[in-house]
């Protein structure tokens, strides 16, 4: 199984950034209004993810690092239109089978909290610990039992600019949850979750963008979009700052950043990219997550009609400004 769990962990966990993903998602999930990102050496040394989520009890905390322990799908169906972020049950097994991971945790209502450690996929200890409510998983040498993988990697501060994407994605996406991120003993990132949108795009960009942006809004046959585009002056050299979230899960959808750009033809020299923060909103059954084993892509069912309804917004938004 330490084998099956290492191929399956290949598909998962390419990088740091990949943990972080997975482990910020299962934080979300488990409701946590509260999440601390905090690693060391792009990731590589240490990855720690806190949250105040509805935590586990001890047997629950066993599973989880077992593969196909999922909480979450009943159903076969519940597969393909998981309205939670997580749903395949393999993500922390496939982590702990390529890392050291501990797993503190502590259910609300209980009156401990439980420990359990799992290195390269070998259970090495589980027992009651102090903890507060909520989880924190700390995951130290990353693919220590398969150098290969490491190869792969780009430097450390390449590896660290994908963790804090995976972060900022997220705190773009749920405004109403307070995000830290935190590298090497320095704060990165911090937001407040205040739930306003425009204040989480001012935390994560900072005042001089967030002055040039301007909303969007658009809905149509059951879909919506919402969020920031920025004017042409703060048009950047990459795509590094365009966030794109459907049902608030961060997303690559070609189709939809194509409308993005699309909609700003003739307003930006070429090779310069808009910034913008989107969140399409479609009904639950038209999303397909599960084309992509890191759940990057997904696949909507009217793909054509959603990226139309962004492009218009768009160009709306765009419209009667003084760019
Ligand atoms: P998935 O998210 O696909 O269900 P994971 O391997 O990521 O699979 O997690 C396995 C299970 O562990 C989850 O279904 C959930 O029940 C539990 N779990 C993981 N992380 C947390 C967390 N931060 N808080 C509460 N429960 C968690
Ligand atoms: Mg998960």
């Amino acid at each position: 199984p330490q084998v099956i769990d290492q191929i399956a962990a290949g598909e998962v966990v390419e990088r740091p950034a990949s943990v972080v993903k997975e482990l910020v998602e299962n934080s979300l999930d488990a409701g946590a209004r509260r999440i601390r990102v905090a690693v060391e050496a792009g990731g590589l040394r240490s990855i720690v993810v806190a949250d105040d989520g509805c935590g586990m009890d001890p047997e629950d905390a066993v599973l989880a690092l077992e593969r196909h322990a999922t909480s979450k799908i009943t159903r076969l169906d519940d597969l393909v239109h998981a309205g939670t972020l997580g749903f395949r049950g393999e993500a922390l097994a496939a982590i702990a089978s390529v890392a050291r991971v501990e797993l503190l945790t502590r259910a609300a209502d209980a009156d401990a909290g439980c420990r359990v450690v799992v290195e390269g996929g070998t259970r090495r200890s589980v027992g009651p610990w102090a903890s507060p409510p909520g989880t924190r998983v700390t995951v130290r040498d990353l693919f220590f039992n398969t150098p290969a993988r490491r190869k792969h990697l780009k430097g450390l501060a390449a590896e660290f600019g994908r963790i804090a994407d995976v972060v900022t994605a997220h705190a773009l996406a749920r405004p109403e949850v307070r995000f830290e991120l935190w590298h090497d003993g320095r704060p990165v990132l911090q937001t407040s979750g205040s739930g306003d949108r425009a204040v989480a795009v001012l935390e994560c960009f900072g005042p001089d963008v967030a002055a040039a942006l301007i909303p969007v809004a658009g809905r149509r046959d059951g879909y919506r979009v919402e969020g920031y585009v920025g004017a042409p002056r703060v048009a950047r050299a990459s795509r590094a700052w365009q966030f794109i979230s459907v049902n608030r899960r961060p997303v690559q959808v070609a189709s939809l950043r194509f409308s993005l750009e699309n909609a700003y033809r003739h307003l930006l020299p070429a090779r310069r990219h808009p910034v913008a923060v989107i969140e399409v909103a479609v009904p639950g059954e038209e999303v397909d997550v599960n084309v992509h084993p890191a759940k990057l892509e997904v696949r909507l069912a009217r793909e054509r009609a959603v990226a139309g309804l962004l492009y218009e917004a768009v160009r709306e938004a765009l419209a009667d400004r003084d760019l």
